[in-house]
């Protein structure tokens, strides 16, 4: 798809332009190939955070010769779909596209959202990029992308709002697969469909790069449950073996989950009781699903907030009535 790469570098080499041109650089100086930009003398943002004087320049952006030195090769699943990799066989690339396709048509038909983006959400167009294993993801991706190594992959969402901004996730091949290739996709459709902002606006607690949300953290609830938990249901919807065993368990109330968080933070309780909490308000609570989403598509947190405080516990004892039913 030669006009898809040609309109990314075309978009890729304005941002430049753009960016030495706000820097006040752009005199006498060629901006062709990102690798002979010299940051050095440009004011960078710290993370998503922008200061008066400050320009945003993403670490992908920053380094994309270096990146691109490691993740050599390009394919197009659709129009809106890039994966950028270091080694994968036709076999795949094939997987991985019909994997993404499939739920990115699952996820409109969940929630009608289909050519319907958001208010200000530039994030037309998704980079997947895919180290050959774990242990190059570990070796390259904090250099390349500025984000930690220590998990399965991460969405990067940027700073939406920017015309030419750029959607990234970074995944691996593990067992000759994408790894959490489903979980990844599923954050980005929620950032460009379902929450508003960029990944600092609606109200958690985590620090990390690459986006450096502001201190202090916002007071909780968070939508921890609501991302974490969408990204397993969309991800794998009726079949996760994992979670329905725990579900017996009835380990939590429906009401603690929605306060999950950084500092509780374990893989059964984010993703797998994160998952039954989305399934259950998908499946038996559409209309509050629906009344906290008008809220969160207009980014108006605190009142997303409001609606949590105001269902309470009082959907506890039918999502544990529900579990049963698993
Ligand atoms: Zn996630």
């Amino acid at each position: 798809m030669q006009l898809n790469t040609f309109k990314w570098h075309t978009a890729m080499k304005l941002k430049l332009l753009v960016t030495l041109l706000t820097a006040g650089l752009a005199a006498g100086c060629q901006a062709t190939a990102p690798k002979q930009v010299d940051y050095s003398n440009v004011k960078l943002a710290t993370g998503n955070i922008v200061k008066e004087g400050e320009v945003y320049i993403p670490a992908w952006v920053r380094n994309e010769a270096q990146v691109n030195s490691v993740l050599k090769s390009n394919h197009y699943c659709a129009d809106n779909i890039v994966l950028r990799f270091q080694s994968m066989t036709e076999q795949n690339i094939a997987d991985s596209c019909k994997l993404l396709l499939e739920t990115q048509a699952r996820f409109h038909k969940l929630f009608n959202t289909e050519g319907k983006p958001l208010l200000h959400d530039n994030n037309d167009v998704l980079r997947a990029n895919i180290y050959a294993g774990r242990d190059d993801y570990v070796k390259y991706v904090t250099d390349h992308f500025d984000v930690p190594s220590n998990n399965g992959g991460m969405y990067l969402e940027g700073l939406p709002h920017l015309e030419d901004n750029s959607a990234e996730y970074v995944a691996y091949l593990r067992n000759g697969q994408v790894w959490n290739l489903n979980h990844e996709f599923v954050h980005y459709l929620d950032g460009r469909f379902n929450t508003y902002g960029d990944y600092c606006a609606p109200p958690h607690d985590n620090h990390y790069g690459p986006e450096y949300c502001p201190e202090p953290a916002a007071e909780p609830p968070y939508l921890i449950w609501w991302g974490e938990g969408l990204g397993e249901y969309v991800a794998h919807m009726e079949n996760n073996p994992a979670a329905i065993k725990l579900a017996k368990e009835k380990t939590y109330q429906l009401s603690e989950l929605f306060y999950n968080n950084s500092a509780n933070w374990d893989t059964n309780r984010i993703y797998r009781w994160g998952y039954l909490a989305v399934r259950y308000m998908m499946e038996r609570q559409r209309d509050k699903v629906e009344d906290m989403l008008f809220h969160v598509r207009r980014g108006d947190y605190p009142r997303y907030q409001k609606v949590i405080k105001i269902w309470g516990t009082s959907m506890d004892a039918d999502f544990h009535a529900w579990l049963d039913t698993l």
